[in-house]
């Protein structure tokens, strides 16, 4: 049976994998310090597996986690540790150094450490961006070959972590692959980011925030393909390599917000006449579009993302509907005054 480390497990992505992967009958250890996007709630349903185990810590105490690889011997160590938030990392981009940029190099350190000692076979997956090729012109899409151009201390950080990686696969032949990934949606995602923040305003009844007019482009994936392109990633990416992984589904913020209405319009609910598209004031620096070329994963991997945007909307919309105490698990100084989202 194969052994993986999720790190940055209790977040959304890393929830969602842990998840994925136990459902697949692997052995995941989740290493997280539990930062505020950390959720128990998330994981509520394998608490109790016995082929799951969790370990509070810091990706950056690069002794432990060099124990936690003798004493587990992983197979594989899928890295989701980060800070996310884009408004935060305008806020206070030190703690983005901290866990995205020294968090990755006390990980490459232990690992490369560790490499010495054993033989067994490990590879590290790394999970990063779009968001590092910055703001990309109507009728383009970045290729792994572009250059990256970040515009946030968020991606610049996330930048920093591709080049440290790569760096470690030439000069030490460290064996890691890099995922750049679109903007993921989907259960148990932190409400400060916009698709759990629309919804939950629409459920409590409140205006929905959009940042300037609303005319920033995303590209959309649901976080089952991201989980399912990592796997693949794990098996069958050559070392050294990265790969984007998008969908191809391209949207601007007020057509999400615009789409997300008409699906709560067409669920058996009461909605507020409150509940309208409200313009706030942009996000300093805003990259205006990200948009990924996905040909070398689709023909090198034989990967392709499924969950179609209405189908995979709709779904997330009812998990949330469900899951109401999701929103209540988590403290809503938190997320309700977030920079540019005050309502
Ligand atoms: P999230 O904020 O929901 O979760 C991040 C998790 O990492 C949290 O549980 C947090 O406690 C943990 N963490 C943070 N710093 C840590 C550290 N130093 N040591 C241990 N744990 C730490 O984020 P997410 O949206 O799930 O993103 C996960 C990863 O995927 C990030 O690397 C992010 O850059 C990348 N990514 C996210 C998206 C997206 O749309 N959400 C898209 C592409 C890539």
């Amino acid at each position: 049976m194969k052994k993986f480390i999720v790190t940055g497990g209790s977040g959304f992505i890393g929830s969602n994998l842990v998840k994925f992967l136990l459902k697949k009958n692997y052995f995941v250890i989740n290493i997280d310090k539990l930062s505020y996007s950390a959720n128990p709630y998330n994981l509520k349903e394998v608490r109790n597996n016995k082929k799951y185990k969790f370990i509070k810590l810091d990706i950056n105490n690069q002794k432990k986690i060099f124990t936690i690889l003798k004493r587990y011997k992983p197979d594989g160590i899928f890295n989701l540790a980060a800070e996310t938030h884009v408004d935060r990392s305008i806020d206070n981009p030190k703690n983005f150094m901290n866990s995205n940029v020294l968090g990755v190099y006390n990980l490459l350190e232990a690992l490369t450490k560790y490499l010495k000692k054993n033989k067994k076979k490990i590879k590290l997956v790394h999970i990063s961006t779009d968001e590092v090729y910055g703001d990309i012109k109507m009728g383009n899409r970045s290729s792994e070959k572009s250059s990256y151009n970040p515009s946030s201390p968020y991606s610049a950080t996330k930048a920093s972590a591709d080049h440290l990686i790569k760096s470690f696969v030439r000069t030490y032949k460290l064996p890691a692959v890099i995922s750049n990934c679109c903007n993921n949606y989907g259960p148990c995602q932190f409400p400060e980011k916009l698709i759990p923040k629309l919804i939950y305003n629409i459920l409590n009844g409140k205006p929905l925030p959009i940042y300037g007019r609303g005319k920033n482009s995303r590209e959309w994936i649901h976080v089952n393909d991201h989980c399912e392109a990592l796997l693949k990633i794990f098996f069958k990416a050559k070392n050294g390599e990265s790969y984007n992984v998008g969908s191809n589904q391209n949207l601007r913020n007020i057509d999400i917000a615009r789409k997300l209405l008409k699906i709560a319009k067409s669920k058996p609910l009461k909605i507020n006449q409150r509940v309208k598209i409200k313009f706030v004031k942009d996000r300093p620096g805003h990259d205006f579009r990200y948009a990924l070329n996905n040909n070398k994963i689709l023909k090198n991997l034989k990967w392709k993302a499924k969950i179609p945007l209405n189908s995979g909307l709709s779904q997330t919309f009812d998990w949330y509907t469900k899951n109401k105490m999701f929103f209540k698990s988590v403290p809503r100084k938190l997320y309700e005054n977030r920079l540019g989202l005050k309502v």
